[in-house]
């Protein structure tokens, strides 16, 4: 039976989005060309740094062709990127051509362009942005999102009302997590087994063939490294909560954990960092709730979190924006067909990552692993398929 609570008056209806990641800010620009009414609320001042591997999966170039934005981050890009090459701590290697992916080349973007580039074609197709704006709180209606409370950038408090909210506040579900306290009474704090941190920074001098992707596996952990514009490259690297506090510093883990794999330390010992190294805690993997509430939707990482080595976290937002902006403006019982079209679409590549992290985080199953899969290509290609979606090619919300 269709959920009466999830249908809405096509395009009268407005859609208010906490948070502009690719998943908050892609959906935007998909509705506001629809002829929705948006609100994208975003806790920072655009342009920014994000921490992120900044490998950009080719069936991404779909998506900001349909977005309007193909031909700027084309430009933006700082590297195509034809293949990715794994590295274990004993020094085996297996190479995955991005054409396996869905498309020719990867793009090495880095984060404070391309999502400056995304808020701006939304701002452009019609949404209003608030950026430096904080969704704070939230108000119930019975048992549906009334209002949003947020703070702005000169503190002060202002709530949001709308007819459908959508929680693109990435990893950390703000709204999602509110919205269970306040309306259904459950705690929204996970408390996962096994907690990671990623650290993130920009190097010049590194040694590094352009075109590539390079990912290196290490006790504790794994990182990648790829050019993302004028000869500067991006490394992004994960290790448990436990590997840092033995380290105690960023250059201690480099030095005693990172640069074990051989590969690692060749390409990054003579490099230097052009900005502080950025941190973040990083929790559960894998599936999150897609609908709290009949009113309010998850899309990105706040839907569900993909391991990271995968290279398709932002392919998901956009793509997870895609299926939500298409079952609002189909209008009808949108929770549901959410739902279905996202369990077709990513059930199954979320199982195969999260069996993937699970050898990955053995070194010595990683670099067995490594080793049969450069014995074979058939079976390496289809994992790295198994990684991805269906191929898609053509498809418009707008
Ligand atoms: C270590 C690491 C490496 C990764 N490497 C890659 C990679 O190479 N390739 C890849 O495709 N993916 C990678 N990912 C995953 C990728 O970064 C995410 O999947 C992607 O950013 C998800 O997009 P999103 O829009 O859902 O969320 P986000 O990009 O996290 O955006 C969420 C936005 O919400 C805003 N926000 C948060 N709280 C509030 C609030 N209270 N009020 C208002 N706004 C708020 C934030 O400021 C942010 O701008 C990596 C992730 C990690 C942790």
């Amino acid at each position: 039976m269709p959920d009466r609570e999830s249908q809405i008056e096509h395009r009268k209806s407005r859609v208010v989005i906490a948070g502009a990641g690719p998943a908050g800010s892609s959906l935007a620009i998909r509705l506001a060309k629809a002829g929705f009414e948006v609100v994208l609320i975003e806790r920072e001042k655009f342009p920014r740094h994000k921490l992120c591997g900044e490998f950009v999966s080719p069936e991404c170039i779909r998506h900001f062709n349909d977005l309007g934005v193909g031909g700027q981050m084309l430009d933006a890009a700082g590297d195509r990127i034809v293949a990715t090459n794994f590295y274990s701590q004993s020094g085996r290697s297996v190479s995955v051509p991005s054409e396996w992916l869905g498309g020719d080349s990867a793009l090495g973007i880095s984060r404070d362009v391309m999502d400056a580039t995304l808020i701006e074609e939304a701002r452009r197709a019609g949404a209003e942005v608030f950026e430096e704006t904080s969704l704070v709180e939230v108000e119930r209606d019975g048992d549906r999102v009334g209002q949003l409370s947020v703070r702005t950038a000169d503190g002060s408090r202002r709530t949001i009302g709308g007819d459908l909210f959508v929680d693109a506040t990435g990893r950390s579900c703000v709204l999602a997590n509110l919205v269970r306290r306040k309306i259904s009474g459950r705690s929204g704090t996970v408390h996962p087994e096994r907690r990671y941190i990623g650290f993130k920074a920009h190097l010049e001098n590194v040694d590094l063939e352009p075109g590539v992707c390079e990912i290196y596996l290490f006790d504790g952990g794994y990182g990648g490294l790829n050019f993302v514009g004028n000869g500067v490259a991006n490394h992004c690297f994960l290790v448990t909560s436990e590997t840092f506090k033995a380290a105690g510093s960023v250059s201690c883990l480099l030095d005693e954990v990172v640069y074990r794999n051989p590969r690692a330390r060749k390409a990054m010992e003579n490099s230097r960092p052009l900005f502080d190294w950025l941190a973040v805690s990083v929790g559960r993997f894998g599936r999150k709730e897609l609908t709290p509430t009949a009113n309010l939707f998850t899309v990105g990482d706040s839907a569900a979190f993909i391991d990271p080595f995968t290279g398709s976290g932002m392919l998901l937002a956009l793509e997870s924006a895609e299926l939500l902006a298409d079952a609002i403006v189909g209008g009808h019982d949108i929770g549901a067909v959410y739902t279905r079209t996202y369990e077709a679409r990513f059930a199954g590549r979320l199982r195969v990552s999260g069996l993937l992290r699970g050898a990955a985080s053995w070194p010595r199953a990683a670099s067995g692993l490594i080793a049969s899969l450069s014995a074979s290509r058939s079976i390496l290609r289809r994992i790295a398929r198994a990684t991805r979606g269906e191929r898609r090619r053509t498809s418009r919300t707008t």
